[in-house]
């Protein structure tokens, strides 16, 4: 018998059928003899409903009150399906985060969880009952209601599985998995069976949009096996896993690209030292978090800096660019909205050259200009005119050959005979 956390987003809670649809599948579990956790969104659209709601009544609701507001969303869907699996023979109750002893820290709207008191959990679980929790919301040390930032419901289900120490947490949503592109735009992308947490941390924040970034973050820490998978089908998803069970290392596993980032220049910065600590201070000090970042070679001890921020934050980071330069001395800021950032993540890099000159070449065949460049361990990125972006996907998917079927060595990373 195993402990397995299943998480439901808004679309597979949409509406009752669907929510009846779920129950289905939660029994279907539960009678195969597994002890059920199951996790769920609010309905798709309820928090964005609830937002503004709140937005329409101040331009600037108090954090607390947002937070009790927001809460509502999943605080419906838990009853309702508890409602539905009882309807079924089998018995459920549904838990809001207050119940469920999920702490987290104070900040209103991006809470971190710091515990959870499983006994509660374990108590229903040992009565036989499926327990249905309350996804996105928490409780700090005073009392109050706490929510954990836009795709949360994906870190609670993972900081569950944790707690309890689950055998898995499948994670339901409406894709089969994790793609080696976005398959709107590359026709021929492929499902991946396994991912490591450290390529899916980096497909994450590149915009990879499927899990929360710090589910995954929460995954890794944990060693917690996260199965992505579709609510409407029943074949197996994706596999998030530590790097070790990863057999398959390709080079790249995926491309990905965010085209919700903006680039800032500031020209003609004295080259001294401090200087960076300038612009960027003010910066993180403004909350605004800047990504890639490229300074250029001085020439008459001048030089240009340019950065690209989230495009919501431009106006704040170039208010901030402003002062900051007008105080150094630099006769220039600049900005452009039209970017994308496209990058190529693998671990598989870790033990191969040539990547990025890979890259660079089938971008370069496309006519694609490169205007920035950023490398980890395990992905590079570049970024370039935002209309070019579907362009250099289906570039890169194919000099990578991620849309064939691998062969035993090739996922070795060896030449292929
Ligand atoms: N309902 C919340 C949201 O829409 C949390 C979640 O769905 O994960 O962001
Ligand atoms: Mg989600």
């Amino acid at each position: 018998m195993a402990l397995i956390v299943q998480k439901f987003g808004g679309t597979s809670v949409g509406d009752t059928d669907r929510i009846r649809a779920v129950a289905n599948r939660v029994v279907e579990a539960r009678k195969r003899g597994d002890d059920l956790v199951v996790v769920v969104s609010a309905m798709a659209g309820e928090t964005d409903r609830l937002v503004a709601l709140a937005n329409a009544t101040s331009p600037d609701p108090d954090p607390r009150e947002f937070d009790v507001l927001l809460s509502t969303g999943e605080q419906q869907t838990i009853a309702l399906l508890a409602i539905a699996i009882r309807a079924l023979g089998v018995p459920a109750r549904s838990f809001t985060g207050v119940q469920l002893g999920m702490r987290t820290d104070c900040s209103h709207g991006r809470a971190r969880v710091l515990s959870i008191d499983a006994s509660r959990i374990r108590r229903d679980l040992d009565r036989g009952a499926v327990v249905v929790a309350a996804g996105f919301q928490g409780t700090d040390s005073d009392g109050n209601i706490t929510t954990l930032g836009r795709g949360g419901s994906d870190t609670s289900a993972v900081a569950l599985a944790a707690a309890l120490g689950a055998d898995v947490c499948e994670i339901y949503t409406d894709v089969p998995g994790i793609f080696t592109a976005d398959p709107n735009v590359v026709a021929n992308a492929r499902k991946l069976d396994h991912i490591a947490y450290d390529e899916m941390l980096e497909m994450a924040s590149l915009g990879a949009k499927v899990l929360q970034l710090r589910s995954v973050s929460l995954g890794k820490q944990y060693g917690v096996r996260i199965h992505v998978r579709s609510t409407f089908e029943r074949e197996e998803g994706t596999w998030v896993i530590p790097e070790e069970e990863v057999m398959e290392r390709p080079v790249v596993s995926g491309v990905t690209y965010n085209r919700n980032e903006a680039k800032v220049t500031i020209s003609g910065v004295r080259d001294t030292p401090g200087a960076a600590a300038r612009i960027f201070r003010p910066l993180s000090e403004g909350g605004v978090v800047v990504d890639v970042i490229v300074q250029n070679v001085s020439e008459d001890g001048r030089t240009d800096v340019t950065f690209t921020v989230p495009r919501p934050d431009l106006g704040r980071a170039l208010e901030i660019a402003e002062a900051v330069a007008a105080e150094l001395g630099a006769p220039r800021v600049s900005s452009d909205e039209s970017i994308a950032k496209v990058s190529v993540v693998g671990l598989g890099m870790r033990e191969h050259a040539g990547v990025a000159s890979r890259m660079f070449s089938a971008l370069a065949e496309e006519g694609v200009n490169i205007q920035m460049i950023s490398t980890s361990e395990i992905k590079v990125s570049v970024v370039i005119e935002e209309r070019y972006t579907e362009l250099a996907c289906r570039a890169l998917h194919d000099a990578f050959e991620l849309g064939e079927e691998r062969t035993a060595s090739e996922e070795q990373g060896l030449p292929a005979k």
